[in-house]
């Protein structure tokens, strides 16, 4: 893309109103707009990071079993009726009447509509398990909307729901979306922590928020430091396998939401010097929850021995636009946003010092070209702006790496190359330069 072809209307100053640093940075960079409280258009930059982290949520969500489905927005008000949370969800929910006086609602998650399908689709045991999921927008009137996309009232989640003909088969979907889970988040650079969340009513140990530390949250956290260090991307995960291991050792140190937290297990359990209490961003919640609202709606199916067996449920959320504030209040620094490779809008910016030099044009030109033959997106800033305003700008919207090309540099034979992470510049020269191995070296993209 060229930047003087593109839409990116980033801001000088901070806008006023915008609290946290990540909101403030999303705006600058020019990657939402707010069209009405808590609810934002995705200019193009911001789009192309939700679209790369829906991307990996799919990819990752696919790998564990999960089948993709889209349920609209817009939901009849009946099936929350005949589940009995019509009125239970009270003002967060937007009630919408039709022209023909029938009552619809924008869906603020969707239980009852999957059971729905669910019901009206599957009548044998031998359809069961299912886990089905889709990413679709959701609306929930929020009190207080703030902290721009981390708490909306329209917002992006991805939301999976969990069919099983028992209890025990239920526990084997709920781990298979946990495993997902910190494979997910850790393909989106971030540290996520499992914490266990309150049950309610069901109760049990069958709900987990997944949390990221960071100042700006909003739940209050409790867990055992050694959580921080772990990785759940080196091994070849088969989800077919027995999971419970690799759960035991993920659930066996004590991590707790606010609701949950029991001070005096959080004393006896985790020596004071690796205890954390913190604050944290909520970025996922999986919940079992029995039969619920398979029993309120009738999902059954006829098991092995003829009679109807009510079916197990289970809900896996994880707030896809929430995730852009939260990557950025992970990683961002005082010039702006420093986005993880597997995310970042575009993989290098290339900044032509000044357009209409001939060498120095036709130097960006090869490397434009070269790097998209070899699949990475690029940004071309072609535009007659200054350099200064170039270099704030490229490390404002905080591409992995930025390759500067200028008629001073060329006159030598000499480019320069920076990784917006480490602020490393390198300096190349472009008679003997390959393209690729240079690049590869700063991204790590494995070329
Ligand atoms: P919260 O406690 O933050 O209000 P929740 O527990 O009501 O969230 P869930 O119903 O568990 O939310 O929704 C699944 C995920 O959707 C959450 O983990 C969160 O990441 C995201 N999410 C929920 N509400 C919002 C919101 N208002 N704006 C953006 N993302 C949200
Ligand atoms: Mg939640």
């Amino acid at each position: 893309m060229r930047l003087s072809q593109f839409f990116m209307p980033v801001l000088k100053e901070t806008p006023s109103g915008a609290e946290i640093v990540s909101h403030q940075l999303m705006l600058r960079a020019g990657l939402v707009r707010q069209s009405a409280a808590g609810i934002y258009s995705w200019l193009p930059l911001g789009l192309r990071v939700l679209q790369k982290i829906e991307a990996i949520i799919r990819e990752e969500q696919n790998k564990a079993g999960a089948i993709e489905l889209l349920m609209p927005t817009i939901q009849p008000a009946e099936i929350w009726r005949e589940s009995g949370r019509y009125d239970d969800y009270g003002k967060e929910m937007l009630r919408i009447t039709d022209r023909h006086d029938r009552e619809l609602l924008y869906g603020p998650t969707n239980e009852e509509l999957i059971t729905q399908i669910f019901r009206d689709s599957v009548k044998s045991y031998k359809d069961c398990p299912r886990t089905l999921y889709h990413i679709q927008w959701k609306f929930r009137d929020e009190i207080r909307p703030r902290f721009g996309v981390m708490r909306g009232r329209e917002f992006l989640m991805k939301d999976a729901y969990s069919f099983d003909l028992s209890k025990e088969e239920a526990r084997k979907s709920y781990q298979k979306m946990f495993i997902s889970y910190l494979r997910t988040f850790e393909r989106l650079g971030l540290k996520a922590i499992p914490m266990q969340a309150d049950t309610g009513p069901i109760g049990g140990d069958l709900s987990h928020e997944f949390i990221i530390l960071a100042d700006t949250g909003e739940s209050e956290v409790f867990c055992h430091k050694a959580l921080l260090e772990k990785s759940a991307l080196d091994t070849t995960i088969d989800f077919d396998d027995d999971l419970s291991p690799m759960m035991e050792q993920w659930t066996s140190h004590y991590a707790a939401t606010e609701e949950m937290h029991d001070a005096t297990r959080f004393e006896k359990e985790v020596a004071s010097a690796d205890q954390i209490s913190a604050r944290g961003i909520e970025v996922g919640h999986i919940f079992y929850f029995g039969e619920k609202y398979t029993k309120a709606m009738k999902c059954e199916v006829q098991g092995p021995d003829g009679k109807l067996v009510t079916l197990h449920g289970g809900s896996y959320g994880i707030g896809v636009s929430r995730l852009l504030g939260a990557i950025i209040e992970a990683s961002h620094d005082e010039d702006g946003i420093i986005w993880p490779n597997s995310v970042a809008p575009f993989d290098v910016g290339i900044i032509n010092l000044k357009p209409g030099d001939e060498a120095t044009d036709s130097m960006c030109q090869q490397f434009y070209k070269a790097l998209q033959d070899h699949g990475l997106d690029c940004l071309l800033d072609d535009t007659k702006e200054r350099p200064g305003g170039k270099f704030k700008t490229m490390d404002l919207i905080g591409l992995p790496t930025q390759i500067i090309v200028g008629p001073k540099g060329l006159k030598n034979g000499i480019v320069e190359i920076k990784s917006r992470k480490t602020g490393m510049r390198q300096e190349l020269e472009t008679k003997e330069l390959d393209i690729v191995t240079a690049i590869t070296a700063l991204t790590n993209k494995g070329l």
